[in-house]
């Protein structure tokens, strides 16, 4: 009745059935985001993909603990080790301490988190919550793995076996990269302790043994994720940006401080399977967040867009590919969206009752134990799309075919709905569709005042007034609204 999950597996470059480490229990850790400035929508993707992993798991009976970090330090401006640390930068143009920096960026993240209705992990695992853990991880491996030089500790990687096979195209000089930093023994090698240089204070810096300083970028998944979940665990994620150097290194200190072999068992990578999102791309380029404004999740919607629509517009696409954004693409989301919330508001009004959530959310046991008949071959259906390595398209089609289901039982054209929705995270059950209706920013007019205009037209239009009713129409359109009569998804106005 169910079918196996299969996923894809960057380190192999299979398909692979999930078979996890801990029996009925899956252990997932996601590369979160560095809080120098607000994530733009494409970070979003890669948390909208984490969480449909996570409710997939989660929907197939495992019991999931998933893991994402907040990097407050260590990520510099530049991958290869060069350039300044990406939170002092922010702070040093900004005047204001790092501290502030993280805490205010974190809380618009976590904003964008909730709009999106990603699922709250088990932990958010704060980078400099870790250094003391940072620090005896780094002493376990320095003597076997790492050589010290001027500017900090490094990781030897000609000290592990396979280094880089997470990365496409390994070449003589380790990715393709510029050995930036003097004294390296191999293009490739990374910082894992950036000393800070003489005569300079940096605003976070610790003792260690290496001298005063900060971690590297790298140091902290591998410890964070080693902590919180147990080496081996079962899935790691993150953008495919990551799979080049970040995660390649995570793999390296992984393999160091496990005292593991070839990569040639996925286990000894820390993690048995490592996932990763493609990019949104936007073809003017404007994804970048030092651009001036550039697509953050609140831009979507201070032009009126609901953040749903955007998390629809990502499960539309494969995850595994790259999916382009454009104010068409959104707004087609957002009226499939309005579709389907209109689908589920009929539903509701034809049925007796609501369907309960069964405690602990909907799974597909839980579906199977409620619901007969007819609707479980569209279980099965929808089961078999989200197994085939997070098929979310299709799993969608196959939601919306329930939808239109004419003659079934509302009640348990609910139940289904609702079953499926907990892996699509849409919301559909709660979500009204008055809601998809924001108000882009600059638009003054309250709705009570709208549908109070609205009301009196319809009056004047009954009595075949309709002098009155075109100056109402006039008065809403001065007002920016929109009159949308004879609208096929019964919206009335827009703004
Ligand atoms: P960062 O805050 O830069 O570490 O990025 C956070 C996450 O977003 C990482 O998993 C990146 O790989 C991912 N990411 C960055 N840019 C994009 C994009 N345009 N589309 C999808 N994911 C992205
Ligand atoms: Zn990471």
């Amino acid at each position: 009745m169910t079918t196996p999950l299969h996923l894809f597996n960057s380190l192999t470059r299979k398909l692979e059935d999930f078979q996890p480490v801990h029996a009925r229990e899956a252990r997932v850790y996601t590369c979160g985001p560095t809080v120098y400035n607000y994530p733009h929508i494409g970070n979003m993707r890669a948390y909208v993909f984490a969480d449909l992993l996570g409710r997939t798991l989660s929907w197939k009976g495992y019991k999931l603990t998933h893991v994402i970090n907040i990097t407050d330090v260590g990520h510099l401006t530049d991958d290869a080790d060069a350039g300044e640390d990406k939170m002092e930068k922010m702070a040093a143009e900004r005047a204001q301490s790092i501290w502030d920096i993280a805490k205010h960026y974190t809380e618009a993240y976590w904003a964008d988190v909730k709009a999106l209705n990603i699922r709250q992990p088990a932990h958010w695992s704060v980078a400099t919550d870790y250094i003391d853990e940072m620090l005896e991880f780094a002493e376990s491996i320095a003597d076997k793995h790492c050589y010290e030089l001027e500017s900090g500790l490094y990781f030897d990687v000609s000290t592990v076996e396979d280094y880089g096979r997470l990365a496409r195209a390994v070449t003589e000089e380790g990715e393709g990269r510029i050995d930036t930093v003097e004294g390296k023994r191999n293009a490739a090698d990374f910082a894992i302790w950036r000393k800070t240089p003489r005569g300079e204070k940096r605003q976070m810096e610790w003792d260690s043994p290496w001298g005063k300083g900060a971690p590297g970028w790298h140091l902290e998944c591998s410890v964070m994720s080693g902590k919180l979940l147990g080496f081996p665990f079962d899935i790691h994620t993150g953008g495919i940006d990551h799979r080049e150097i970040h995660h390649p290194n995570e793999i390296a200190q992984n393999q160091a401080f496990c005292g593991c072999g070839s990569l040639g068992e996925a286990a000894n990578s820390g993690a048995r399977i490592w996932m990763h999102n493609n990019f949104l791309v936007e073809r003017s380029g404007k994804m970048s967040k030092s651009a001036g404004e550039f697509l953050r999740l609140q831009l979507l919607m201070d032009k009126g867009y609901h953040p749903l629509a955007y998390r629809l517009m990502c499960l539309q696409a494969h995850y595994r590919s790259e999916l382009e954004f454009s104010w068409e693409g959104l707004e087609a989301s957002l009226t499939r969206l309005k579709r389907i919330l209109m689908g589920v508001a009929n539903t509701k009004a034809r049925a007796d009752a609501l369907p309960k959530e069964p405690e602990g959310g909907w799974t597909l046991g839980e579906a199977h134990d409620r619901i007969g008949g007819a609707l479980l071959p569209f279980l099965a259906r929808f089961d078999e799309a989200i197994s085939d390595d997070l098929g979310s398209p299709q799993a969608l089609t196959v939601f919306e075919e329930v939808l239109g289901m004419k003659k079934m039982d509302p009640v348990h054209k609910l139940q289904v709905l609702a079953a499926m929705d907990a892996v699509l995270g849409l919301g559909v059950m709660t979500l009204d569709r008055a809601e998809l209706r924001i108000r882009p920013k600059g638009v003054a007019t309250s709705e009570a005042e709208i549908e109070d205009i609205m009301a009196r037209r319809k009056e004047a239009r009954a009595a075949k007034d309709f002098a009155t009713s075109d100056a109402l129409r006039d008065e809403l359109s001065a007002k920016g609204v929109e009159v949308m009569d004879g609208d096929p998804l019964g919206w009335e106005w827009q703004l």
